[in-house]
């Protein structure tokens, strides 16, 4: 099995050879196809299955092939516990789509929130944030999700387990409806299946 099989453009496939990733993982056979054809996800996958790439990788291909951003937009938003996950899944992104005209930042608390409106002001593809600093954004009019077209949940059991579910029902209630959703989660405990069934729409199961 290829990447190349599962529907990624050269460009990707390039930057997957030069970063020395052979064949895909598990997660990632499974997962691309179902992203690249619009499908809901819900996946249990562990940190080590490959599973940034599993959603990165389709992403930076949608939105490269379809539309672009507008100012304070957000194409794929991508909500993320802690810090810590949001600079190694950003980073995960700018080493998938360095090179490619995409546009990507991180938004966090416990740093100054104005370099992340300032970044918001023209619009971005792709947004990696943590719920808490994401709601501030949002309250402070500095973030649009017209036209957000993916919101990936990743990690989503810690979420609710940092107490995330209030911040995550606001936000939900603002995005659109029409959307793709991808929810990642180390375990499918009640809660996460509570909160799939609240905002997924006939998604694709992957348990590796
Ligand atoms: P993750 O599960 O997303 O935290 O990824 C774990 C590690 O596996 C990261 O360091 C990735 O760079 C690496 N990785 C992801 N996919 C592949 C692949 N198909 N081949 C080789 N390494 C990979």
């Amino acid at each position: 099995m290829t990447f190349q099989a599962l529907g990624l453009i050269e460009p990707l496939q390039r930057t997957l050879e030069s970063l020395g990733y052979r064949q895909p993982t598990p997660v990632q056979k499974q997962a691309i196809p179902a992203v690249l054809a619009g499908r809901d996800l819900m996946a249990a996958a562990q940190t080590g299955t490959g599973k940034t790439a599993a959603f990165a990788l389709p992403q930076l291909q949608k939105l490269l092939l379809e539309g672009v951003t507008a100012p304070k937009a957000v194409r794929t938003l991508v909500l993320v516990p802690t810090r810590e996950l949001a600079e190694q899944v950003y980073q995960s992104f700018r080493s998938y789509g360095g090179n490619l005209p995409l546009k990507c930042a991180v938004a966090y608390g416990g740093v100054p929130i104005e370099g992340q409106i300032s970044k918001l002001r023209k619009g971005l593809d792709v947004l990696v944030a943590t719920p808490g600093r994401l709601l501030d954004l949002h309250d402070q009019a500095a973030i649009s999700f017209e036209l957000l077209t993916t919101l990936v949940l990743d990690e989503a059991d810690r979420m609710l387990d940092l107490g995330f579910e209030r911040d995550l029902d606001i936000l939900l209630a603002a995005m659109p409806k029409q959307r793709q959703t991808l929810l990642f989660s180390a375990t499918f405990s009640d809660a996460i299946r509570q909160l799939a069934s609240g905002m997924l729409r006939d998604p694709v199961t992957i348990q590796v």
